[in-house]
């Protein structure tokens, strides 16, 4: 049997719905700024479609693009501008930086109050304690997907694959807070028998960057599975899972493209109209 299909394109529909009449009853119009540094064609693109989604939800997009022969010193004057600005109510740093700029410095430069991409040290800590926070925008858009969706992870088993900062661990911590309440498990490229780990899993998430990592083998009939993997190959994007022979054993599986990746878009709006409310002291 066929699996149910995750409409990630559909629930971040429904996303954007919400933070669009949200936006539309606040008395002023929450401000995103983007930073994009240097020529490549990857982040061009996801910024072009970061800033296309604001609009789409009455946030107004601030832009500025650098070339990649600015140095950190420029940049941190930058976002130190930008955290200082009013109007501005979340930043994102598009990453990677080219050449020696450093990512990470450059995050931990912006003000926590506007790190909509959840990112900063302080988002990452409040996570870890279980606070109320920022959250990074992949992993909360997998929990919103599988809100929407009704698939239930109290109790459940999660087996994420990838231990990455952006995805994997914040994912983990996601899937363990209270409320949440699943028995999670890190798998990485070090893991000895990932079949065997995955097989275990209620809830999988490939978040490897892998095309095809995970094979039907890899799954527990019925299981939930998510694919995270973004991978550029002769035949286009691809994900980590190989949807045709997965499709046939889980129980419910994203399509990659289609989606976790509008999700993360999705939820960096919902961040961006968090962070606005936050600011001014409303919602
Ligand atoms: P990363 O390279 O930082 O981390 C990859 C992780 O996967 C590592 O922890 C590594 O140990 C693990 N891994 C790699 N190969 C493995 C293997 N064969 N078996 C088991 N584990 C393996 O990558 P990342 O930034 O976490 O991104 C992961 C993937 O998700 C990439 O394809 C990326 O493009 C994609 N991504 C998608 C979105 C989205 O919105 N859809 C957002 C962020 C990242």
């Amino acid at each position: 049997m066929s699996a149910r299909i995750l409409d990630g394109t559909e629930v971040a529909a429904v996303v954007k719905e919400e933070v669009s009449k949200a936006v539309a009853d606040l008395a002023y119009q929450p401000g995103l700024a983007t930073i994009l540094v240097g020529d490549d064609p990857a982040s061009h693109s996801y910024v072009r479609g970061k800033r296309r989604d604001a609009g789409q939800v009455g946030i107004r997009s601030i832009h500025h693009e650098l070339p990649d022969s600015i140095d950190q010193i420029e940049l941190t004057a930058l976002i130190e501008s930008l955290n200082a600005d009013d109007d501005v109510d979340g930043i994102l740093v598009q990453l990677p930086l080219p050449g020696d700029l450093n990512g990470e410095s450059a995050v931990e430069t912006i003000d926590p109050a506007k790190d909509v991409d959840g990112l900063h040290p302080f988002s990452l800590g409040k996570l870890m304690l279980g606070q109320p926070g920022l959250r990074p925008c992949t992993p909360s858009g997998v929990m919103r997907l599988l809100d929407h969706y009704d698939i239930g992870t109290a109790g459940s088993r999660a087996v994420i694959v990838g231990r990455s900062y952006l995805v994997g661990r914040p994912l983990a911590m996601l899937l363990l807070e209270r409320g949440a309440d699943s028995t999670v498990t890190v798998a990485h490229s070090r893991t000895v028998d990932l079949p065997a780990v995955t097989s275990e899993a209620d809830i999988l998430v490939a978040a490897a960057g892998s095309p095809g990592l995970i094979k039907a083998e890899h799954v527990r009939p019925g299981a939930t599975v998510i694919d995270v993997g973004v991978n550029r190959t002769d035949d286009g994007l691809v994900g980590d899972v190989d949807f045709g022979a997965v499709v046939e054993v889980a129980g419910a599986i994203t399509p990659a493209p289609g989606g976790v990746g509008p999700m993360t878009r999705a939820m960096l709006l919902a961040n961006t109209l968090r962070a606005a409310e936050a600011r001014r002291g409303v919602g």
